[in-house]
C-alpha cells in the first residue's frame, strides 16, 4: 500500500457528513470545546438537506393550541409501533426548543399575521390523539431545507470545526470492536488521509438510489451504512422504505407533502377523489404509506391517468394564486420544468417515488451505535454514533411522518455533540492506532481502481435499481421477494467482472461511483433479504400475503449483518423499546389503524 502515502489527522470527534444533521452535531460539539473535523463529499450547502421542501415539525401551537404528546402519539402511530418510545418522546419534546434555535440561527420561516413561525397541515399530525388534522409543520415557503442547511453552515463556520469538502469517506477504522477512526480520499490533490478520533459521527444521509426512481440526489448512496456492513456491524430495518405519494412522474423529483397540507387534493382518470374511500377521515392527508398504496390500487385497477393510465393527477389549481406565489414557489417551478405544466391551470401528473429509509445504523438517542452483543441488544460500540437518516434512533418506525426527518436532524445532531461533549475530554491523549490501520479501505480502493472486467459500474447499477424497483416495490410478495433475493444476487455477482476505465487519484467521478455502487448493492441486498423475511405488513412494508400487522411475531426490530465475500445476509432482532423516557406521558399501546 506503499502507493499511497497517507496523511494522519487527530480530533476529538470527526463527523462524517455536512447534511442537516452532521453539521447539527459538528457545530455541538464544536462549541463545547472539541477539536472537530466534518468530512463531506459534497460541498456542506449540497447535501441533500437542501432540497427538503415542505417543513420541519415542532408543537409550537401557533395556529392553534398544541401539544409535544400529541406530536408523540402520531409519530408512534405512524410508526406503526415499530418507533421506540424513549426515542420518540425525546423527538417531540425538544422539537419546539429545537425550532426556535434554528430561529435564532437565522432561519428565515415564513410568518403568519402576528409576526409568529408559520405552521402548515401535514399528512398524520393531528390535535388531540388523533382526532382532527392540525397545522404543526414550521415553513420556510417550501424551500425549509435550503434555510435550514445555509443557517447551519454559517453557524458552524463560527466554531473552529476543520471542514474536509470533497473528501470521500472510504472506512472506518476498528480495533477490537472500538471505532478508532476514519479513511477517506481527497478529490481534489487525490491524497490518502487516516482520522483518528475518540468518536466518529457518521451522517451520510439514505440510500434512495439503491432504487430506480426515487427523490433523492445522486450522492444519496448510503456511505456510511455501507462501512458499518464492512466493519461486520449490523444495520436495523432496512426494509422499511417509504415512497413519497407526489414524484413528478418520469422525472421522480419531489412535489412537497405541502401541497396537500395547503389544500390541494388527488384524482383518478375519472376525476374521482379516491382518498375519501381510503381514508375518509384523513383523506389526502393521510399518512404516506396509506396514500402511496391508494394511488397504487387505483392505477392497478386501471383508473389511473394519461393514455397509458399509468399515473395520478395532483390538483392545486383551485387554489389562490398568491398562496401558492408565497408558499410553493419552488414546486410550481419544478411542475413547469419536469412535467410540463401550469399549477394555477393544470394538475401535476404524479407516481410513489422512493422517498426516505427509515432503516439505517441503529441508535438510541444519544447517537450511539449499537449492536446485539452477548445478548444484550442495546450494546454500544464503542467510539461510533450515528445520525440523521443513516441513523436507525428508531422515531420512524416502519414509516416515518412527512416533516419529522428535519426535526431528527437537529433534535439528534445536537444529542450527539452533547454526548461527544459529555464523554469526550477535548484534546485528550489517544493511543497509537494499529500498524495497519486502513489497510483493508486502501486495497479495496486500490481492487476497484485497478479494475478490468468488462462490465461499467452504470450498467450494473441499472440492474441493481430495476430490481430493486419491480421487486421490492410498494405492494410485496413472497414469490416476487423470493425471485428479488435471487436477481439482486445476480447483480451483486457482476461486481467480479467490473470494470473501472479512469486509473487516475483526481476528480476520478468513475472511480467514486463503484465506491458507491459497493455501498449500494449491499443495502439493496440486506433490504430484499429483510422484506422477504418479515412476514406482516407494518407501515411502508406492504405484503400482499400477509395484508395484516402481527404484533405478536413482529413487533421488533431486525437486524441485518452483511458478509462481503458470499452476500450471505444473518437476520436477528431488537426488540422495540415499549416504555418512555419520562413519567410525563405514558406508554402509547398498539392499536388497530382506523385512517
Ligand atoms: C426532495 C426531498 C424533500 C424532503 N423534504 C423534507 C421535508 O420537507 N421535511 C422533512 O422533515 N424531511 C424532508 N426530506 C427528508 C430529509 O430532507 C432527509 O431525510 C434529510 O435531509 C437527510 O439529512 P442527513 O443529514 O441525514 O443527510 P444529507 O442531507 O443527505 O447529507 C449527507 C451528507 O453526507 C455526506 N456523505 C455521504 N457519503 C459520504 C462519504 N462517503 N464521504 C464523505 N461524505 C459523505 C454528503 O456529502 C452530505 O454532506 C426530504 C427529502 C428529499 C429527498
Amino acid at each position: 500500500m506503499s502507493a499511497y502515502p497517507i496523511t494522519d489527522h487527530t480530533f476529538d470527534v470527526v463527523v462524517v457528513g455536512a447534511g442537516g444533521s452532521g453539521l447539527r452535531a459538528t457545530l455541538e460539539a464544536a462549541r463545547h470545546g472539541l477539536t472537530v473535523a466534518n468530512i463531506t463529499k459534497v460541498f456542506p450547502t449540497r447535501s441533500h438537506t437542501v432540497a427538503a421542501q415542505g417543513g420541519i415539525s415542532a408543537a409550537l401551537g401557533n395556529m392553534e393550541p398544541d401539544d409535544w404528546r400529541w406530536h408523540m402519539y402520531d409519530t408512534v402511530k405512524g410508526s406503526d409501533w415499530l418507533g421506540d418510545q424513549d426515542a420518540i418522546e425525546y423527538l417531540c419534546r425538544h422539537a419546539p426548543e429545537a425550532v426556535y434555535e434554528l430561529e435564532h440561527f437565522g432561519v428565515p420561516f415564513s410568518r403568519t399575521e402576528q409576526g409568529k413561525i408559520y405552521q402548515r397541515a401535514f399528512g398524520g399530525m393531528t390535535k388531540n390523539f388523533g382526532a382532527d388534522p392540525i397545522q404543526r409543520t414550521c415553513a420556510a415557503a417550501d424551500r425549509t431545507g435550503h434555510a435550514i442547511l445555509h443557517s447551519l453552515y454559517g453557524q458552524s463556520l463560527r466554531y473552529d470545526a476543520v471542514f474536509f469538502i470533497e473528501y470521500i469517506a472510504l472506512d472506518l477504522i476498528m480495533e477490537d470492536g472500538r471505532c478508532r477512526g476514519v479513511m477517506a480520499w481527497c478529490l481534489e490533490d487525490g491524497s490518502i488521509h487516516r482520522f483518528r478520533a475518540q468518536r466518529v459521527v457518521l451522517a451520510t444521509g439514505g440510500y434512495g438510489r439503491a432504487y430506480f426512481t426515487c427523490t433523492g440526489a445522486h450522492t444519496q448512496t448510503g456511505d456510511g451504512n455501507g462501512m458499518v456492513l464492512r466493519a461486520g456491524l449490523p444495520l436495523q430495518d432496512m426494509e422499511f422504505v417509504q415512497f413519497h405519494p407526489t414524484g413528478i412522474y418520469g422525472a421522480g423529483m419531489l412535489i412537497t407533502e405541502g401541497v396537500r397540507g395547503e389544500g390541494g387534493y388527488l384524482t383518478n382518470a375519472s376525476g374521482e377523489r379516491f382518498m375519501e374511500r381510503y381514508a375518509p377521515h384523513a383523506k389526502d392527508l393521510a399518512s404516506r404509506d396509506v396514500v402511496s398504496r391508494a394511488m397504487t390500487i387505483e392505477i392497478r385497477e386501471g383508473r389511473g391517468c394519461g393514455p397509458d393510465k399509468e399515473y395520478i393527477h395532483l390538483h392545486l389549481s383551485h387554489l389562490d394564486p398568491k398562496i401558492i406565489h408565497e408558499r410553493l414557489p419552488g414546486i410550481a417551478e419544478s411542475a413547469r420544468i419536469f412535467a410540463g405544466v401550469d399549477v394555477t391551470k393544470q394538475p401535476i401528473p404524479v407516481l410513489p417515488t422512493v422517498h426516505y429509509n427509515m432503516g439505517g445504523i441503529p441508535t438510541n438517542y444519544h447517537g450511539e451505535a449499537l449492536t446485539l452483543k452477548d445478548g444484550n441488544p442495546d450494546a454500544v460500540v464503542p467510539g461510533l454514533m450515528a445520525v440523521g437518516e443513516a441513523a436507525c434512533v428508531s422515531v420512524h418506525g416502519a414509516n416515518r411522518l412527512g416533516s419529522n426527518s428535519l426535526t431528527d436532524l437537529v433534535v439528534f445532531g445536537r444529542a450527539a455533540g452533547l454526548k461527544c461533549a459529555a464523554d469526550v475530554k477535548p484534546r485528550d491523549r489517544q493511543p497509537e492506532l494499529p500498524k495497519d490501520a486502513g489497510d483493508a479501505a486502501l486495497a479495496r480502493l486500490d481492487r476497484f481502481r485497478n479494475a478490468k472486467g468488462k462490465t461499467p459500474t452504470a450498467a450494473l447499477r441499472l440492474r441493481m435499481q430495476k430490481v430493486m424497483q419491480s421487486n421490492c416495490p410498494v405492494f410485496r410478495t413472497g414469490d416476487v421477494l423470493k425471485e428479488g433475493e435471487i436477481l439482486i444476487r445476480e447483480a451483486w455477482k457482476g461486481m467480479s467482472d467490473i470494470g473501472v476505465t479512469d486509473r487516475s487519484m483526481i476528480w476520478n467521478s468513475d472511480l467514486v461511483e463503484t465506491l458507491e455502487f459497493d455501498n449500494l448493492i449491499a443495502q439493496a441486498v440486506v433490504t430484499m433479504d429483510g422484506a422477504a423475511n418479515r412476514k406482516e405488513s407494518r407501515g411502508a412494508h406492504a405484503r400482499e400475503d400477509f395484508p395484516n400487522r402481527d404484533d405478536a411475531n413482529w413487533m421488533k426490530h431486525t437486524l441485518a449483518w452483511f458478509d462481503g465475500a458470499t452476500a450471505k445476509v444473518r437476520l436477528d432482532y431488537r426488540p422495540v423499546h415499549t416504555y418512555t423516557l419520562s413519567n410525563d406521558v405514558e406508554y402509547i399501546a398498539p392499536k388497530a389503524r382506523v385512517y
